[in-house]
């Protein structure tokens, strides 16, 4: 209840909920009562979650924050809000965020964008909370839920996380089913918790992830209890820090917050490390190949047929132009265009298998970081603080929008977890986070390290 209030309260200023689920959400904390009553109780007993919209969530709205799925209530659960479920957590609605999770900065949703609870000292100027999992972070971030599921291709998770001074972990490429969760680009994209602090996003995790026999990409692992890394000691640890990733035109205080981050490791007892990752500066083009590639053809489906919108129209295809046409946002079909594109007869093999390979690359340079002993790498997860709703410089080239994921994108191409942490408040008192990114798998190390 207290929940529910503060976001009745507040949604309206945010925007962060897309729906509400009253009903849902008392029904559930009191079935969640009742088997605490009965001595039972699972890991998240009766914690009041926000689900991105992103989750296919039964009978209840999940339209990945776009007209085209207008009206879908799906019939089916996604495996990772299932699994929380499972674990006794109450749904409190579904969070805003960008159209398909395609964006930085939750402007492109059907929805409006998301205000950042944050703005700068003396300030009356509305930020953005960051994006594609912008309502998650906000909803953390303003206590209108207490903690949050999210989904990261390319970033998602982190940059929202690091603009709201919210703790965000993107796990390994397999670590969390993708059954039920609207597909962006499906070598890329997982889920993860957005948080307040590390130990939940430990235990939110924890619960999250599975092996699915549903998600063949899931991987039959067994899922540690993340919580046991927390308060154990780094020392001896070895910390990379990669010299590529000092891009230029870098804000003084990004490479300040870095600093201040190697040096708290370092009298932690970490061994620093300077180490190269050579193919770095690739990923972001190959990214924004590789991921409009797959999204081309995941978003085929929307043909006003299967799911939401029908505008009608003359005959069959006139009917699927005309859904298209009016179901997707600018930023998807410049994502559907682009992707159609680098996959056509002709340009295939100089874009789309060119981009692969660079991929391969960008993954082997981490491979030989790890095998030469580096147990975690930091960077600064964002090359800024938040910034402006309807920055015209952003609005004007969606490029620059683009480079917001330049410390985040590697990680998805190489399918390594990456964590970002709250790390202190820039010269306007935004937050500004840290990014470790870990061997595949070793969750633990990046628990233990940023708590
Ligand atoms: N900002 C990136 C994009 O727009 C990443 C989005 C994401 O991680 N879902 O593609």
């Amino acid at each position: 209840d207290a929940y529910l209030g503060a976001i009745d309260a507040a949604n309206e200023t945010f925007n962060a909920y897309v729906a509400v689920t009253h009903d849902k959400a008392r029904e559930m904390a009191k079935a969640s009562d009742e088997r605490l009553a009965a001595g039972k109780g699972g890991a998240l007993e009766g914690i009041p979650l926000g689900i991105k919209d992103l989750f296919a969530t039964e009978g209840v709205h999940t339209q990945a924050a776009s007209h085209v799925l207008d009206g879908f209530k799906p019939r089916y659960e996604s495996t990772v809000t299932a699994n929380l479920w499972a674990d006794g957590a109450v749904m409190l609605g579904k969070l805003n965020m960008d159209e398909f999770a395609m964006g930085s900065s939750n402007e492109t949703s059907y929805y409006g964008p998301v205000k950042n609870p944050w703005r700068a000292k003396g300030s009356n100027v509305d930020l953005v909370p960051g994006g594609s999992s912008g309502g998650s972070a906000a909803a953390v971030s303003a206590f209108l839920c207490a903690g949050a599921t999210a989904t990261d291709t390319g970033g998602s998770i982190r940059q929202p996380a690091a603009f709201t001074g919210t703790v965000g972990i993107k796990p390994t490429y397999g670590r969390c089913s993708r059954w039920g969760t609207v597909a962006f680009a499906s070598s890329l994209d997982q889920a993860g918790p957005i948080t307040r602090d590390v130990r939940d996003a430990a235990i939110m995790l924890k619960s999250m992830a599975s092996v699915d026999a549903k998600d063949t990409t899931s991987v039959d692992r067994p899922v540690p209890d993340y919580e046991t890394a927390l308060g154990q000691s780094v020392k001896g640890m070895k910390i990379g820090i990669p010299k590529e990733y000092r891009v230029d035109g870098m804000p003084e205080e990004i490479e300040a917050l870095w600093q201040k981050g190697i040096a708290w490791l370092k009298d932690a007892g970490a061994e620093i490390v300077d180490i190269s990752l050579p193919h770095t500066k690739y990923a972001l083009p190959a990214y924004y190949i590789v991921a409009p590639a797959e999204a081309s053809s995941n978003l085929a489906r929307y043909d006003g047929v299967r799911y939401g919108l029908r505008v009608p129209g003359k005959d069959i295809i006139d009917m699927y132009e005309k859904t298209r046409a009016a179901g997707f946002g600018r930023e998807v079909k410049r994502r559907i265009m682009i992707g159609t594109y680098v996959l056509s007869a002709g340009y295939y093999d100089a874009y789309y298998v060119q981009a692969q390979k660079v991929r391969t690359l960008i993954k082997k340079d981490f491979e030989d970081v790890f095998h030469a002993g580096v147990d975690a790498i930091l960077t600064p997860a964002t090359p800024s603080a938040a910034f402006g709703i309807a920055d015209q410089d952003m609005a004007a080239d969606p490029v620059k929008m683009y480079l917001n994921d330049i410390f985040t994108v590697t990680v998805n191409m190489a399918g390594l977890p990456g964590i970002a942490v709250p790390a202190g408040l820039d010269g306007k008192g935004l937050p500004l986070g840290l990014q470790l990114i870990g061997r595949p798998f070793e969750e633990e190390t990046l628990f233990r390290a940023s708590h």
